[in-house]
């Protein structure tokens, strides 16, 4: 049992999500609510292209849990938040097909200075932890900031992001049979990844897909604010 855990018995912490006692990551209510978010077939967007793996719809709890993750400060929920899709990993039947190399998507080098980590980054990292999958964590950097991406049509999205990817010095090509994946916290237009993908395919590399936290479901993409 890790330190943490031990502590946790006996000093319980507030609930991130509505600040009730609690000795479990999220408290039981929260986390009753945060499943009701969660996708019966994590892998029915695997059809789509790009293909998507998604733990869960983009809303209510987990809505309000990735926006503790990557505004509030809370880093330590990328690893309850990361188990979760891993969990689904395991139990999908695209994992018995490929074991893929897993590459977060970046932020700017200026908006991870602000934040301090890279939620994606995290999220992928429990993940690999967890499935055995390998991380490229730095295969990726981001050359272009891209600040107010949800202002935009989703065409000007799409040319704004082209070039905003480049492949980061630390990247080991793979052998061809082995897939990359994408990793992201939240997957909305589908434009983020596109790009990502784009730059792969410049040194032709192919890129399978992506696995995500949470998809933004088509009538609420309009609301959302892609503010990476
Ligand atoms: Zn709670």
């Amino acid at each position: 049992m890790r330190l943490d855990s031990v502590f946790r018995l006996f000093l319980k912490s507030a609930c991130p999500l509505c600040q009730r006692p609690t000795s479990t990551e999220f408290c039981l209510y929260c986390q009753r609510k945060l499943d009701q978010q969660r996708f019966a077939n994590s892998s029915q967007f695997w059809h789509e292209s790009p293909h998507v793996f998604t733990w869960g719809s983009y809303g209510g709890a987990l809505k309000r849990a990735i926006a503790q993750l990557k505004y509030e400060h809370r880093s330590d929920l990328a690893v309850p938040l990361g188990r979760q899709v891993a969990q689904a990993w395991l139990t999908s039947p695209i994992r018995r097909e490929i074991q893929p190399i897993i590459v977060p998507i970046p932020l700017h080098p200026e908006r991870q200075r602000q934040r301090g980590y890279n939620q994606a980054e995290l999220l992928a990292r429990e993940f690999c932890n967890l499935t055995g999958c390998r991380l490229q964590a730095h295969a990726l950097q981001r050359t272009q900031a891209t600040e107010a991406l949800f202002k935009l049509s989703a065409t000007d999205r799409e040319q704004t992001l082209n070039g905003a990817f480049e492949l980061g010095k630390a990247f080991q090509r793979p052998a061809q049979s082995t897939p990359i994946l994408l990793f992201d916290d939240i997957y909305t237009s589908g434009a983020t990844v596109r790009s990502a993908m784009q730059t792969f395919r410049r040194y032709e590399i192919g890129v399978r897909g992506v696995i995500v936290l949470a998809k933004a479901m088509p009538s609420k993409i309009d609301k959302h604010q892609c503010r990476h």
